[in-house]
């Protein structure tokens, strides 16, 4: 089973990320828990190009960064383990590719698809919990992140992150299916109670 976390900034991704990949190993489950951009030697050299200041790719060129990087993860890590029967828990997948390189910035989401048939065999996840807070709670987060704002992609408008959400909703209304909606409110306890509950039908719980 795949399972994908999505959502903005400091909603605690990978706080949640690393507490479900704990919960499933609690249970003897095999599980890969990985992240985006990067889980991979390849990816995360892509990973420290998008966010190295030196450098000033265009929206087009983050989409294919976005893109390479993912193809490398799924190749190397995310298939592999998913043929082993093991369990993937990744923090951020194509969805945010559609949210911020779609929504965000201007690409069309079907060329963000294209590049994701093109580089990763289309692979989607089962289940993606997006996880969703309210501004406040989210800038008290980032304020607490030591290195926030000093990388390249930290330096978005508030208008681009508005755009981000409402696309990450857009996307959970049109997959009802794949998408559970998180509110990300309250302690890590409180979150990883509401996506354990979520995980209860596919776990046989
Ligand atoms: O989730 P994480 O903080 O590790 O992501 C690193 C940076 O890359 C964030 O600023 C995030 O907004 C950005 N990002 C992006 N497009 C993606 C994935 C991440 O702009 N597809």
């Amino acid at each position: 089973r795949f399972i994908s976390l999505e959502g903005g900034e400091g909603v605690g991704k990978s706080t949640q990320a690393a507490m479900l990949a704990d919960a499933l190993r609690g249970r003897g489950l095999g599980v890969l828990q990985t992240r985006e951009p990067g889980g991979t030697p390849g990816a995360e050299a892509i990973r420290a190009l998008l966010l190295d200041k030196q450098y000033d790719w265009d929206a087009s060129a983050e989409a294919l960064l976005f893109a390479a990087a993912r193809s490398d993860h799924v190749v190397h890590a995310i298939r592999p383990a998913l043929e082993r029967g093991d369990w993937v828990v990744c923090d951020r997948f194509v969805d945010s590719s559609r949210a911020y390189q779609a929504g965000g910035d201007d690409l069309s989401d079907d060329a963000i698809l294209s590049l994701h048939t093109i580089g990763s065999y289309a692979l989607m996840p089962d289940v993606t919990f997006l996880l969703q807070a309210d501004g406040a709670a989210v800038a008290e987060r980032l304020a607490a992140r030591d290195s926030d704002g000093a990388d390249r992609i930290g330096a978005r408008s508030a208008a681009y992150h508005a755009r981000v959400a409402q696309r990450f909703r857009d996307l959970a209304a049109m997959d009802p299916e794949r998408f559970v909606l998180v509110d990300a409110s309250g302690s890590p306890h409180d979150v990883h109670l509401r996506i354990m509950r979520a995980m209860a039908p596919l776990l046989g719980e």
